[in-house]
């Protein structure tokens, strides 16, 4: 069965070029130029994935994203006209799984777009599995065990989700803000540099001891857990 993408871009020009080649591509695909449509049609159509502009006439690209997040999962890849970081940063944190500056090569897109298909599938299989790895690092979320190699790596509650919370979205940028979302929870009241303490307290235990790269800072945006580099 094909995937199906939803388009929502208020350039005709781009909307329509975007929906040859992805019908070239062979995916399924519906166009709307409007952010209220966007929303409406994102929602309701079942889309794998939603590639959202952020300046859209009647409710902005961010807008968009943050109330269709509040009720979906679906894949959002947003579109930011200039190689802004805060807007990078606050289409992640209003819950786009991906964004690409205009303009942009078609094949990065589409890129892009296998990447997050690719990574739905993971997300399925590993919600049976319960087991993630990458590279000689296994992570057996019944069994509540961490090994690199075969070999235990002791870790605390909180490191343990933290790390979980990583290997699940592997290749994701996170945002600070997210990881504490989604690890310490929206009620959590402290200091935000938490997140940064724990990344400390795995790349410890994991990247340092083992002489391995898992955990990637990126400026100005969070962290990206990527698989194992020497
Ligand atoms: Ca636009």
């Amino acid at each position: 069965m094909a995937n199906k993408i939803l388009i929502v871009e208020d350039e005709v020009k781009i909307a329509r070029f975007l929906e040859l080649e992805l019908k070239h591509e062979g995916y399924e695909v519906e166009v709307v130029h409007d952010g209220r449509s966007g929303y409406e049609r994102g929602l309701s159509g079942n889309f794998d994935i939603i590639i959202l502009d952020l300046m859209l006439p009647e409710m902005s690209g961010i807008e968009v994203c943050r109330r269709i997040r509040r009720e979906s999962e679906v894949a959002i890849i947003m579109l930011t006209a200039k190689d802004d970081v805060s807007d990078k940063v606050m289409g992640l944190d209003t819950g786009a799984n991906d964004y690409i500056t205009k303009p942009f090569a078609i094949e990065e897109l589409l890129a892009r777009i296998r990447a997050i298909l690719k990574r739905n599938r993971f997300i399925q299989g590993a919600q049976n599995k319960k087991v993630l790895s990458a590279g000689k690092l296994v992570l057996d979320a019944e069994g509540h065990r961490v090994t690199f190699q075969g070999e235990e790596i002791s870790l605390t509650k909180k490191e343990f989700q933290l790390l979980e919370y990583l290997m699940k979205n592997k290749g994701i940028v996170l945002t600070r803000e997210k990881i504490l979302d989604k690890v310490w929870g929206y009620d959590y009241v402290g200091d935000t540099n938490i997140t940064d303490v724990y990344i400390r307290y795995l790349r410890t235990k994991i990247d340092d001891k083992y002489g391995v790269k898992y955990i990637h800072t990126i400026r100005g945006m969070g962290y990206q857990f990527k698989d194992e580099q020497q």
